[in-house]
């Protein structure tokens, strides 16, 4: 708002000059035709006034100016109080913003905490994600890399309350190009975006694809995955919505690392670290499992417990570490050979290996046994230049044929070892 300074103007004057001749010049005719002294005493009295008047105009004139003035410069202060306040304000907004999105990640981190497998974090990652950016029309993925092969693999995935079904599998040219650079990436509109080619991403992808964002997930160098969230939108998402995610793609980070962590100490415990076999301890919780539902269900659990003929002279002969290879040799046959899912191959101890096999007959085990021993027996193994053969002997059990607990069924198996041991070993013996 603005305010005119209201000076006395050039037509005031001159109206008032107009007034001052109409009224002086009848009465100086007056004056000076009958009694000059009375009218000249009026009409300089009258003059007086007029000038007073005049005078009082031009100084309101003045006043209004300078109030004007004032009322400008109030008017300026308040406009700035006013940006002031909406600054401030917007300060405030952030802040509050900034205080629920510390609130969620400190949520997030809670949860993570409670996480110890991978794929409880994986889902917790790829759920918060869906909670905190998702929409009907948004897809969430959570790539891992695989530990030994290094390939992107899907680990956990979101399209609103949807688990979402992804052609790209091993990840698409925005992952890739993450994966290559390990920087986090924003596509505002992959049609217009020269750092990829469209035709590609449609050609290997047929989900509607326009914006992109994805982080990697590292923890300090050591690249573990991919976080990313894409949408059929155009300009969907923003570099504070990247921001946010980075610190989500870091929280991550960090909890997958300790899951696989936690995993990998996991396995050291219930595995062999010779041949990468379960350790017998494994075993018989598996047994205490399977031998209760197998006899609760109408199938057949079967058991094998194998152990190396005069393995004590083929150390003697070659040496411990060469007779640690027989038996790393014995535990990639075992684990090639048994590789129908319910087949659990273990180290039993020393050179006794064991495999339980779930709804397996008896007969079939059998017949499996006979499998297993002969392609031992051929098995040639390498020794210091030497070609070198080992045999094996096999007892086989059952349940409920011949156990109904996994003391009895291990009792049994071993008996029937014991047996073929004494027919004269390389054989297979059942219960
Ligand atoms: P049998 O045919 O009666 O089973 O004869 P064996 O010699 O295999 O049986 P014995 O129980 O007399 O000997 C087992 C040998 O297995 C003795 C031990 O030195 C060897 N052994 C046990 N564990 C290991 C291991 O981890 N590494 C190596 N190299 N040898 C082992
Ligand atoms: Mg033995
Ligand atoms: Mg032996």
């Amino acid at each position: 708002m603005t305010h005119k300074l209201k000076k006395p103007s050039f037509d005031f004057y001159s109206f008032l000059a107009v007034v001052l001749v109409i009224l002086l010049v009848p009465f100086f005719i007056f004056a000076i035709v009958f009694d000059r002294t009375f009218f000249i005493f009026i009409s300089v009295g009258l003059a007086i006034i007029v000038l007073y008047l005049f005078f009082l105009h031009w100084r309101m004139g003045e006043k209004g100016a300078e109030i004007s003035l004032q009322l400008q410069n109030l008017e300026e202060r308040r406009n700035l109080m006013g940006a002031e306040i909406l600054k401030e304000k917007r300060v405030i907004e952030s802040f509050r913003e900034k205080i629920v999105r510390y609130r969620e990640l400190k949520g997030l981190t809670e949860r993570l905490n409670l996480c110890l497998s991978l794929h409880d974090t994986s889902t917790t990652i790829s759920q918060e994600v869906n909670t905190l950016f998702g929409r009907n029309d948004r897809t969430i993925i959570l790539y891992l890399f695989h530990s030994k092969t290094g390939e992107l693999g899907i680990s956990a995935s979101h399209k609103g309350e949807m688990r979402v079904n992804i052609k790209s599998k091993k990840g698409d040219v925005f992952d890739q190009w993450v994966a290559r650079t390990m920087q986090p990436l924003l596509v505002e509109d992959a049609r217009t975006d020269y750092r990829f080619d469209i035709d590609r991403v449609v050609a290997e992808e047929p989900r509607l694809l326009r914006s992109v964002m994805a982080i990697p997930l590292v923890v300090g160098r050591k690249a573990l995955g991919i976080l990313r969230i894409d949408s059929p939108h155009e300009k969907d998402f923003m570099t504070e919505d990247l921001r946010f995610l980075t610190i989500i793609a870091d929280l991550g980070a960090v909890a997958i690392e300790n899951a696989q962590l936690y995993e990998h100490v996991e396995q050291l415990a219930i595995k062999d670290s010779l041949t990468g076999l379960y350790l017998r301890r494994h075993l018989l919780e598996r047994l205490l499992l399977e031998t209760s539902h197998q006899l609760r269900g109408k199938g057949q659990l079967s058991f094998l417990m194998l152990d190396l003929d005069r393995f004590k002279q083929y150390n003697d002969r070659f040496g411990h570490v060469a007779g640690d290879i027989v038996l790393r040799t014995i535990g990639k046959l075992l684990i090639s050979f048994f590789q129908r899912q319910g087949d659990l191959v273990c180290r039993y101890g020393g050179e006794e290996f064991s495999v339980l096999l779930l709804d397996c007959l008896k007969t079939k085990a059998l017949e499996l046994a006979e499998g297993i021993r002969q392609k031992i027996a051929e098995e040639t193994i390498v020794l210091r230049r030497e070609k070198t053969h080992i045999t094996v002997s096999i007892g086989v059990a059952a349940v409920p044929v011949d156990a109904v607990n996994p003391r009895e069924l291990i009792h049994k198996a071993d008996a029937a070892l014991y047996q073929a041991k004494e027919r004269g070993r390389n054989q297979v013996c059942a219960a």
